[in-house]
């Protein structure tokens, strides 16, 4: 079978990989439909993903059907539609111990530190699969994923209806983040760099929207959260100041919620932190949420629907990650599709 495997960074190619089987463990043999894009999948290609190991098949948003089931197979049948869980934890260390898998001691996840999905098939345990809602097209149901991060961040921010919400980023993260906020009656302001990607939140039901190239933009956020500043910030943009923006403008008894993979250093102020016992947490890939998530598409109260703006064959896979290196406007999300 083809997989897509970046050698090394900068250097993305075809190669032919040993058709996996099933057994004990992995024991759905899953085809390939449609495999997402994600900023992380573009951090491995350029070598900014400080987690990646290579060579390594890519791809976390993993999106087939059920071609095989293995003897031991409880519920899933042939024909299942599913998304793949990412995250592979060990079960016995003291995060799993704490129903922490996500930041699992020995964590391994599917496209980082071992093989994902832009390969034709995956073996993998029946745990890991999520059957899609029918009525979800494959190339949205990568969307999914993100959609399982974004809950992620929120629990971890413990979002509540009288909260009032700073989104940092109107990406793609930013925006999923803003859709399922969107659900609570929280106030919602979204900050970003460039126009389009604000309008687009106002869409999606910011309440506030900010440019963060205004030179007034703290006091707009005072202004929008009556003069006290937001109780909840989430960092999705992740940039070098965001942090440092997002510590200053939460008021006080506040949650700062980073998401960054940088390893850069920052520089932030104690006093911001301790003055106003602000509590900086960090939220990382998703602890079991793919349930909610499509829980939330079946009920009808997210819609993902048109959520990927381009799609590519997965032998394209070097024009599709050229493409996003030129940060076209249009890009919302890209899928890669198997046939
Ligand atoms: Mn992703
Ligand atoms: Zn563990």
């Amino acid at each position: 079978m083809k997989a897509i495997q970046i050698v090394k960074p900068g250097e993305l190619k075809i190669i032919d990989m040993v058709k996996p089987v099933i057994d004990e463990k992995n024991n759905i043999l899953v085809k390939m439909k449609a495999a997402g894009i994600c900023g992380s999948d573009v951090g491995i290609y350029h070598g900014t993903n400080a987690a990646a190991t290579y060579p390594r098949v890519i791809g976390h948003e993993m999106v087939g059907v059920v071609e095989e089931t293995g003897s031991n197979v409880r519920h899933l049948k042939v024909g299942d539609r599913v998304i793949i869980n990412q995250v592979v934890s060990c079960g016995h260390c003291y995060p799993c111990n704490h129903n922490r898998g996500n930041v699992c001691d020995n964590l391994q996840v599917r496209g980082v530190h071992i093989d994902g999905g832009y390969r034709e098939y995956m073996a993998v345990p029946e745990d890991d699969c999520y059957i899609l809602p029918s009525n979800l097209r494959d190339a949205d149901a990568v969307m999914i994923e993100p959609t399982t991060i974004a809950i992620q961040s929120l629990s971890r921010a413990k979002l509540e209806d009288d909260d009032m919400l700073f989104i940092i980023g109107c990406g793609a993260l930013g925006s999923s983040i803003l859709r399922m906020a969107r659900l609570s009656k929280a106030r919602i302001i979204s900050g970003d760099i460039v126009e389009d990607k604000l309008n687009q939140a106002k869409m999606l039901g910011a309440d506030y929207t900010i440019n963060l190239l205004d030179d007034n933009f703290e006091e707009k956020i005072r202004e929008y959260t009556c003069g006290r500043g937001p109780t909840v910030t989430i960092d999705a943009a992740c940039t070098k100041d965001s942090l440092m923006n997002a510590i200053k403008v939460t008021g006080n008894a506040g949650r700062v919620i980073t998401m960054g993979f940088s390893v850069n250093p920052t520089e932030v102020n104690q006093f911001l932190i301790t003055s106003k016992e602000l509590d900086v947490r960090g939220s990382r890939l998703q602890n079991r949420k793919f349930g909610e998530a499509i829980d939330l598409i079946k009920q009808g109260k997210i819609d993902l629907t048109d959520a990927v703006s381009h799609t590519f064959n997965f032998m394209d896979a070097q024009k599709a990650f050229d493409f996003i290196d030129s940060k076209d406007y249009s890009i919302k999300k890209i899928a890669l599709m198997f046939d």
